[in-house]
C-alpha cells in the first residue's frame, strides 16, 4: 500500500486562523512550488505522529504540526491562486496531489458509525476500515489475541485443517461488522451502493487504472478472467476448502520457514536492495515495524519528507514505512520487500517540486513487486537465504496469492458494476469457478483485505498491476540481465527509466517507453505456466 488508511484530518478544522499569518503572496512561481513542497512536509508531519511511532518530530509535536501545516496551506491556496496560466501542467500536478490528501475523512468515525443510515461516502469508507483495525487488530485464537496480518501467515503456515478452520473462523466479528447478516443493506453493500454511484459519475479505481494504459476496464476484465482460467487449467481439479486454499499453494513458506525469523525480515532485505544498488541506510529510509496497540491494520509506505534543492544541492525525498511483523516466514518478507520497494521508489524521485509525488497507483503499486516478486525466485532464496523451495512450489506461494488479488480485482468489477448484487454469492462464483475452492455462500470470506472498504476498486491496481510487474520484470531483465540476486545496475536504471520522474509522466509513456507497444497479460500468463509445471 502507499497511503495511510483512515487518516482523520481534524488539523484541517485549524483553517479559522488570523488572516495576517498567511504571510506575503507568494511572489513567483518558484515560490509557489517551494510553498507546496513545505506544505507537503508538514502534512507528512502530521501523518507520521498521527502514526503513532513517536511524540515530536523534527522539535515539534502533533500540535505544532498541525497549526503549521494549517499556515502553509493558506499561503499556497493563496500562491495557487495566482499561478499563471503558463504553469498550466505543473498546477494541475499539484492540485492533483493535493486533491489525494483531502480525499481522507474529515472527522473521526468508529467502526459501529457504519451502522448509521445517513453517512457520506467518504465517511462510510472510513467507518467500515475502521471495523478492520478495531476487529482485524483483535481476532480471537486458541485463547489469544491476533492481528489480521498474523491470521493470514498462520493460514499459510499451520498444519491441522481444524485449527486452520479456526483461524478463519476468527473473521467472523470482522465479517459480521463489514457484511452484517449480508442483508441487502449490510454496511458493505450500503457502501458499494454509495461508491458505484460516485463511480457513475465520475472515474472510479477500475477506471483509472484502465485509462492509465490505455485500456478499457471491458478490456481489463478480460484479462484477468484469462489469467485465472490459466490457473483454472494448469492446477489440480480437487475442490479445496477456502482455510486450506492458502496452505496448500504454500508449501514453499513451511519449508523455509525456520530460514526466515521475524528478526531477519529487514536485515535480509537490506542486504537485497544493497545488492541491487538501492543503500537503504544511505537513502535514510525509516522503518517502523515494532507492534503496538492501535497501529495501522495494513502496512503501508509514505512520504516523510520531499526532495529539494538545499543550498544549491539536492536532498532527496525520504521514505517511512509501517508495518507490524510478529511473525517471520515467506509470506512477511515478500510483503516488507514490496513495501522497500515503494520505500526506493521514493527516494528516486528527482524531479521539479510540483511533480515531486507518486505516479498514478497502478505503476507505483506494480513497481514495488518487482523487487518483491524476486523473493519467490529459488536462486534468491539460496543467496539470501542459504536454502530454496522447488521453484513450482515456490511461485504457488507467491501466484497463489496473486490469483486471490486478481479474484478481487474481478469481485470489485462486478460488485461496483451491479453494487445489489450478493457479494457472497459474487465471490462464491468466482472462487468456486477458477480456484476451485469449495462455494461456502452463507460466509463472507471475501472481507479479508482492508482496502475493499476503505478504497472501492483499489484491489485492480493489484490485479491489474501483476500484469504489469510482469511485464517489467521481463523488460528490465532483457535490458540489464538477471537481478534476482543482486544486479548493481537495476537501481540506477530503473530510476532513471521509471522512477525519477514522480508524478510528470504518465504510465502508458512510462511503459510505453519501456516496452515499445501496449501492454498485453502474455509476460503473467508465462509465468503462471511456471506453477504447475508437470500437471
Ligand atoms: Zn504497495
Amino acid at each position: 500500500m502507499i497511503a495511510p488508511m483512515n487518516r482523520a484530518k481534524r488539523w484541517l478544522a485549524c483553517l479559522l486562523l488570523p488572516a495576517f499569518a498567511a504571510g506575503a503572496a507568494a511572489a513567483t512561481f518558484a515560490a509557489v512550488e517551494e510553498s507546496f513542497l513545505d506544505y507537503l512536509d508538514a502534512a507528512s508531519a502530521v501523518a507520521f505522529l498521527e502514526s503513532g511511532m513517536t511524540a515530536t518530530f523534527e522539535g515539534r509535536d502533533l500540535s505544532g504540526w498541525q497549526g503549521l501545516a494549517a499556515l502553509r496551506r493558506i499561503d499556497l491556496d493563496r500562491g495557487l491562486a495566482e499561478a499563471r496560466s503558463a504553469d498550466e501542467s505543473a498546477v494541475a500536478a499539484m492540485r492533483n496531489t493535493l486533491a489525494t490528501l483531502a480525499a481522507e475523512a474529515a472527522t473521526p468515525v468508529a467502526c459501529s458509525d457504519a451502522a448509521r443510515r445517513n453517512l457520506a461516502a467518504t465517511d462510510m469508507r472510513a467507518a467500515l476500515a475502521e471495523c478492520f483495525r478495531e476487529h482485524g487488530n483483535r481476532l480471537q485464537f486458541e485463547g489469544a489475541v491476533i492481528d489480521r496480518g498474523t491470521a493470514l501467515q498462520l493460514l499459510h503456515v499451520i498444519e491441522e485443517p481444524a485449527r486452520r478452520k479456526a483461524v478463519f473462523e476468527a473473521f467472523a466479528p470482522l465479517w459480521a461488522a463489514v457484511n452484517g447478516r449480508n442483508e441487502p443493506d449490510s454496511p458493505y453493500r450500503r457502501m458499494i451502493a454509495l461508491a458505484a454511484a460516485d463511480a457513475r459519475r465520475g472515474r472510479s479505481e477500475v477506471d483509472a487504472a484502465a485509462g492509465a494504459i490505455g485500456s478499457t476496464p471491458a478490456e481489463v476484465e478480460r484479462w484477468l478472467v484469462q489469467v485465472l482460467e490459466a490457473w483454472h487449467d494448469a492446477s489440480p481439479p480437487q475442490p479445496v476448502e477456502p482455510w486450506d486454499y492458502r496452505y496448500l499453494n504454500s508449501e514453499a513458506n513451511r519449508l523455509l520457514d525456520a530460514k526466515i525469523p521475524v528478526e531477519s525480515l529487514l536485515a535480509t532485505t537490506t542486504r537485497f536492495y544493497r545488492d541491487t544498488g538501492a543503500d537503504l541506510g544511505e537513502l535514510r529510509v525509516l522503518f517502523d515495524l515494532a507492534p503496538r496497540p492501535d497501529k495501522s491494520p495494513v502496512a503501508y509506505t509514505d512520504f516523510l519528507s520531499r526532495g529539494r534543492i538545499l543550498d544549491g544541492t539536492w536532498r532527496r525525498p525520504r521514505a517511512r514505512v509501517v508495518g507490524t511483523y510478529e511473525t517471520g516466514g515467506l509470506f512477511a518478507l515478500n510483503e516488507l520487500v514490496h513495501e522497500a520497494g515503494h520505500a526506493v521508489h521514493v527516494s528516486a524521485i528527482h524531479t521539479s517540486p510540483a511533480y515531486m509525488d507518486w505516479p498514478d497507483t497502478l505503476i507505483t503499486e506494480a513497481f514495488a513487486d518487482v523487487p518483491a516478486w524476486s523473493v519467490h525466485e529459488p536462486a534468491w532464496q539460496r543467496r539470501y537465504l542459504g536454502a530454496d523451495a522447488p521453484e513450482a512450489a515456490s511461485l504457488r506461494a507467491m501466484f497463489g496469492n496473486v490469483m486471490l488479488d486478481v479474484a478481487w480485482s474481478l469481485f470489485e468489477m462486478r460488485m461496483l458494476r451491479d453494487p445489489a448484487s450478493d457479494p457472497n454469492q459474487v465471490w462464491t462464483d468466482i472462487t468456486s469457478r477458477y480456484l476451485h475452492i469449495v462455494p461456502h455462500p452463507e460466509v463472507p470470506w471475501w472481507a479479508m483485505r482492508v482496502q475493499l472498504a476503505s478504497d472501492p476498486g483499489y484491489m485492480v491496481n493489484y490485479g491489474l498491476g501483476a500484469l504489469l510487474t510482469a511485464e517489467i520484470r521481463a523488460a528490465t531483465v532483457a535490458a540489464i540481465g538477471p537481478f534476482d540476486t543482486g544486479n548493481g545496475a537495476w537501481y540506477r536504471w530503473s530510476s532513471e527509466r521509471l522512477l525519477q520522474f514522480g508524478s510528470e509522466r504518465s504510465t502508458r509513456d512510462l511503459l510505453h517507453g519501456l516496452l515499445g507497444r501496449p501492454v498485453r497479460p502474455d509476460a503473467l500468463l508465462a509465468q503462471v505456466r511456471r506453477c504447475w509445471p508437470a500437471h
